[in-house]
C-alpha cells in the first residue's frame, strides 16, 4: 500500500515540475513572439496568450497621446473577440465565454504584470471557451498575425486530457491540430 501510495504522488510532483518549466520557458520577452497555452477538458478549452505589448502596440508604456490611447482600445477590442483570433473546429460549437486581459496600459493598480527591467511590458490574456462538442475539438485556427503584424511567431502547446502537442505558428503556418 505504502510504496503504491508513494509512486502516485512522485508521479503528480513530476507533472507539477514540468509544467512550471514549460511555463518559464514560455515566458521569455521576446519582440515577435508570443506565446498561447492552450488546455482542453470535459466541456472548456481555456486559451493562456501571453505576449510582448510590442508585438500589440508597437510601444510598451502606458499610453502618451491620443493616438496611442486609441491603440490600447483597439488591441482590447480585437482580444475581446478573441473567437475571431483563434478559430477552433467548428463541428465543436464552441463559444467564448470569458474574456480577461491584464496588462499595465489596461488595469494599472491591479496588474500582475509589472513593467520589466529596460522598460518592458507584457500583456496576459485568459480566453475560455465552452465546446458543445467537445469530442470534436481537434484544430485552431489562429487569425491573430493579420491583426498584429509586429507578431511573427507564436508558440503554441496544447494540452488534452489524452495527448499534448506543440506548434510554432505564424502568418504563413497558421493551423495546429491535435
Ligand atoms: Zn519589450
Amino acid at each position: 500500500m505504502l510504496s503504491k501510495y508513494y509512486g502516485c504522488a512522485a508521479f503528480v510532483v513530476l507533472i507539477g515540475n514540468s509544467s512550471i518549466t514549460a511555463a518559464h520557458e514560455l515566458g521569455a520577452h521576446v519582440h515577435g513572439i508570443a506565446t498561447l497555452q492552450v488546455a482542453v477538458d470535459e466541456k472548456t478549452m481555456t486559451l493562456d496568450f501571453s505576449s510582448p505589448l510590442d508585438n500589440l502596440l508597437g510601444f510598451e508604456h502606458e499610453p502618451r497621446d491620443a493616438k496611442q490611447k486609441a491603440a490600447v482600445k483597439n488591441m482590447a477590442d480585437s482580444l475581446n473577440k478573441a473567437g475571431l483570433l483563434f478559430i477552433p473546429t467548428t463541428d465543436a460549437q464552441c463559444t467564448l465565454q470569458s474574456v480577461k486581459l491584464d496588462s499595465l496600459v489596461l488595469n494599472k493598480k491591479s496588474s500582475q504584470d509589472k513593467e520589466e527591467a529596460g522598460g518592458h511590458a507584457d500583456l496576459d490574456g485568459e480566453f475560455v471557451f465552452t465546446c458543445k462538442q467537445i469530442g470534436k475539438l481537434h484544430e485552431l485556427d489562429v487569425q491573430i498575425f493579420t491583426t498584429f503584424p509586429n507578431l511573427h511567431q507564436l508558440k503554441v502547446e496544447v494540452a488534452t486530457l489524452k495527448k499534448q502537442t506543440s506548434a510554432k505558428l505564424s502568418a504563413d503556418q497558421h493551423h495546429i491540430n491535435w
